[in-house]
């Protein structure tokens, strides 16, 4: 490209074709004012402060939106231009209240700050006060547009970087401003409060509600959101040792990530009043808290009498893919080198074990191989059995703006109808746990009608034969029977993402919570073979992870059968090399996985358990069952921030510090290391979850020799493969396209040489249907909780928003019940029931009905036996077959009251 030069306050620079002024000004440290631009957001010159003079033509213009062209002579801050620029502002301050003394933006607010820079105090401007503030019933944002200045920055936030689409101006002249359709409170419209607008707006024109008027905060802190596994940076701002506010943090590479409503606004579950603050323990049926010193003795007493009364074996220790890289890792050392066994395993397995399993077979690597910035490079992008608008809303703003503003065209699998089918150019909508049906049905269109990518199947692939002899009983026609899809939209998706110069593949749990979850991941992974996607740059397949570290712990070796960096517990080289450098033997054969953990607790073979951060008495399947075992064990410890369901079974409970509370990393999807930072100090006498490890480990008089928590961290870097150098502290995430974590997933891509196409015959997680139990009942998470809602239902201002679960009810079936909105009914299942209000919707098909796994009160475990995965060792938790009948005010059914005498 041909340099365009110019000449800028008597400097000569050069920029190039198409690039603003105001670019090339700030590419050369000169400072423009602004107050409507973002390098992020579309430039549209609506303030005029940016304004400079062409010192040849005499034209004053806007710098955001004027390109270069050669010979320019720009001055940026001559009298004549500093002149307009004070008018711009005092016009603004003329419409604008004396409000900045009791306003939430504080020293924040550009405009006050724009006009100390310019000595603007009064203005002598007829003073036309803007339209009053709406008012607004939501818990996350307050609107007062008394002091919009129209920058539209809201505006271009919501349509360009989130993609919903729900502001824009409304009316023209003196009475614009920025509003939803028909200009209705936040809450009546399509807005997710994702808060990016709030984090944008230059004034105190929006503000977030709950902590208002805290005014400046000098401590900020650079870290993770907490949440999901997207793994957005946050910027934390602290006043009087509380968090007071989290906006989106500006990357080191200058990337921006807006956040969703959790980074922006569930963070303050930190300071619930529902923290543990002390360790409690449980002495002849009363609960006490205790000392540290008293609570770590008596765990430590009790791991070292069972362990030599019943063996090793018999202690299992659970951890949480919440917990971060270096807790993950002590976690499995502890198990592997203090207790002596491989029985660790967290809650991975209920929704990512699959991938593990499914990909390390057909790819020969054992995760999602594509960064989040090459999906907009996807000509076609097929969304199946997730729903990111909700679980991974960073990954959902990529795609919808890959759709709309780059052409891609999405294909979405997913029986209920979602944020995401706006956008869809084609939406299949298949019975849940049919799965595997429909994607062999579309790789055989793709192979029937030579659609393949020949060159990649004949040379970097294996088992191409036998995959076509399984795929012949699928015809489009034999999956329609099965998964109630259309045969000619099987067809038409199949053209579709065969048709594509790259496709990705997004997946989530609605494909791996199955007990045939391996199976369908082969399936997935077949298609992007078959049609050369996979190793393409804008191709490939990403697995979105529920939790913030699920691909951290897996990384650390938290599981029964692999060491940290994926050695085999089995292999005598590797397990050797750790024994080097624990010092210890290490036990040689795999251990129990999470759910065989709780069945051999219930058969009495366990008998200690350790869990870190997880809740399976909510989380897991046969939530009877897992009570019982776990009121079974002779010594359960709980280490959590919170009284689980779980830790009210336990006999010690150790107060855990939250992720705002201690250093330390997590691994996102896409397998960057992005840190966590401490920014204040643990609310009572709660300690980080790697510090309590370590205690009990020294009351055990372990070997354990860290003497520092930067010892941990350099042990990760020394043993597991591609964490080298991630302490870097000068930097917030380590791996991007150019760096180490791209050169680690391109290793682990080309393990094997070449992938194998792994056929998979579709049969039905679903217990074979039972006449009386008609309808197919879906679960997963609602918005805006994540999981079992440990942490969102404890933010205030989430809890506020969703704060109880429903079952959701297709309007049809509903009006052939009998149903109207929030009528109690009974969900009954082989293994149990519940009662729920319901919610009548046709976001959901007829025949299936949705329950939220989020509230403790309406526990949808309950309902699902444990049947695992032979592979993955996964059990099905996201579908079974139910019955609902309506309920009197005493929960009693109405067949109940029937049949009574
Ligand atoms: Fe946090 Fe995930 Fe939302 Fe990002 S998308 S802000 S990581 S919950």
């Amino acid at each position: 490209m041909q340099p365009i030069t110019i000449t800028l306050n008597g400097r000569e620079v050069s920029g190039y074709a198409g690039m603003s002024i105001l670019a090339l000004a700030s590419e050369s440290r000169v400072r423009i004012p602004t107050l409507c631009h973002d390098e992020h957001l579309s430039s549209v010159g609506a303030c005029r402060l940016c304004i400079v003079e062409d010192e040849k033509s005499g034209a004053l213009m806007a710098s955001c939106v004027t390109p270069l062209t050669p010979g320019m002579v720009i001055n940026t801050c001559s009298p004549r231009v500093v002149a307009h620029r004070k008018v711009i502002v005092q016009l603004m301050l003329a419409s604008h209240p004396d409000a900045c003394p009791v306003c939430d933006k504080g020293n924040r607010c550009q405009l006050r700050q724009i006009a100390g820079e310019m000595d603007i105090s009064l203005t002598e401007f007829q003073r036309i006060p803007q339209p009053a503030t709406i008012q607004e019933l939501n818990p996350f944002i307050e609107r007062d547009l008394s002091k919009c200045i129209l920058c539209a920055k809201c505006i271009r936030a919501c349509q360009e970087l989130v993609v919903e689409g729900v502001l824009d101006y409304f009316q023209r002249g003196f009475k614009a401003k920025p509003a939803n359709i028909g200009d209705l409170p936040l809450e009546g419209s399509e807005c997710t409060f994702c808060g990016t607008c709030v984090a944008l707006c230059p004034t105190g024109a929006l503000i977030e509600k709950g902590w208002m008027y805290k005014g400046t905060t000098k401590t900020t802190i650079q870290t993770t959101c907490p949440y999901c596994g997207c793994g957005c940076g946050i910027e934390l701002q602290v006043k009087n040792n509380r968090l007071v506010r989290s906006i989106p943090r500006r990357g080191d590479a200058g990337d921006y990530n807006p956040l969703c409503v959790r980074g922006s606004y569930g963070y303050d579950f930190v300071h619930s009043p529902d923290r543990l603050t002390k360790p409690l323990v449980k002495m002849n049926g009363n609960v006490e808290e205790k000392s540290w010193d008293e609570a770590l003795k008596k765990v430590a007493a009790e791991f070292e009498r069972i362990k030599n009364e019943y063996g090793p074996d018999s202690i299992a220790v659970l951890g949480s893919a919440r917990c971060t890289n270096e807790e993950s890792y002590l976690l499995q050392r502890f198990a592997r080198c203090v207790i002596g066994t491989n029985n660790v395993d967290d809650g991975n397995r209920l929704y990512n074990a699959a991938t593990l399993a499914g990909l390390s077979v057909s790819l020969g690597f054992s995760d999602s191989s594509r960064f989040l910035n090459t999906l907009e490079k996807s000509d076609v992008i097929m969304v199946i059995g997730a729903d990111p608008t909700s679980s991974a809303p960073a990954v959902s703003y990529v795609i919808k703006h890959a759709v709309k503003y780059k052409g891609s065209r999405l294909i979405l699998i997913d029986p209920r109808r979602t944020k995401l089918s706006l956008f869809a150019d084609i939406h299949l909508q298949p019975m849940p746990g049919t799965d595997i049906a429909l994607l062999n049905a579309l790789a055989q269109v793709i192979v029937r009608e030579n659609l393949l990518d020949k060159e990649f199947v004949t040379r970097r692939t294996d088992n191409f034969g036998s995959l076509t002899e399984v795929l012949e009983l699928y015809s489009p026609k034999y999956a329609e029977s099965i998964t109630g899809v259309q045969s000619e939209q099987i067809v038409a998706a199949a053209r579709l993402y065969a048709g594509a110069r790259q496709a990705s593949i997004v997946y989530g749990n609605g494909i791996t919570q199955y007990s045939t979850g391996t199976d369908a991941v082969k399936a997935l992974a077949n298609l992007s073979m078959l049609t050369g996607n996979t190793g393409r740059k804008g191709g490939g397949m990403i697995a979105l992870q529920r939790e913030s570290n699920s691909r951290g712990a897996v990384d650390m070796g938290m599981l029964p059968d692999f060491l940290p960096g994926f050695h085999n517990v089995t292999d005598a080289k590797a397990r050797g090399k750790f024994e080097a450098l624990w010092g210890v033997n290490l036990p040689t054969r795999p251990g129990l996985t999470a759910v065989e953990v709780i069945e051999q607790a219930k058969l009495g073979k366990i008998k200690c358990l350790y869990i870190v951060g997880e809740d399976p008495v909510l989380s897991f399947p046969g939530s009877h069952m897992v009570r019982d075992a776990l009121a079974s064990l002779e010594f359960l410890v709980v280490q959590d921030l919170f009284l689980t369901e779980t830790a009210k079974l336990a006999t010690v409970v150790l107060p855990a510090a939250s992720f705002a509370e201690k250093d330390g990393s997590f691994t996102n999807f896409e397998g960057k290391i992005n840190k966590i930072r401490k920014g204040i100090k643990p609310v009572g006498e709660s300690r980080p979850d790697w510090e309590i490890i370590l205690n009990i480990a020294d009351k055990m008089k372990s070997s354990f020799s860290y003497s520092r928590f930067e010892d941990v961290m350099g042990e990760i870097e020394e043993s597991v493969p591609g964490y080298e150098g991630y302490t870097d502290s000068s930097r917030l995430y380590q791996a991007n396209d150019s760096e180490a974590g791209a050169g680690r997933m391109q290793r682990a891509q080309v393990l094997r040489g070449f992938a194998r196409f792994s056929p998979v015959e579709y049969q039905s997680p679903l217990k074979v249907k039972h006449k009386g139990y008609p309808f197919v009942l879906l679960t997963g998470s609602v918005f805006p909780h994540i999981g079992t809602g440990t942490r969102s239902s404890r933010a205030p201002r989430l809890s506020k928003f969703s704060p109880s679960g429903f079952v959701e009810v297709n309007s049809a079936d509903a009006k052939k019940l009998a149903l109207n909105d929030g009528d109690k009914v009974k969900i009954s299942s082989q293994a149990g029931e519940i009662i729920a209000p319901v919610r009548i919707s046709n976001n959901i098909p007829q025949g299936i009905l949705f329950i939220p796994s989020t509230f403790p009160e309406i526990p949808v475990n309950e309902l699902f036996e444990i049947t695992l995965d032979s592979q993955s060792k996964t059990p099905t938790s996201k579908a079974c077959h139910v019955k609902i009948e309506r309920t009197d005010a005493h929960g009693q059914a109405d067949s109940e009251r029937r049949s009574q005498p």
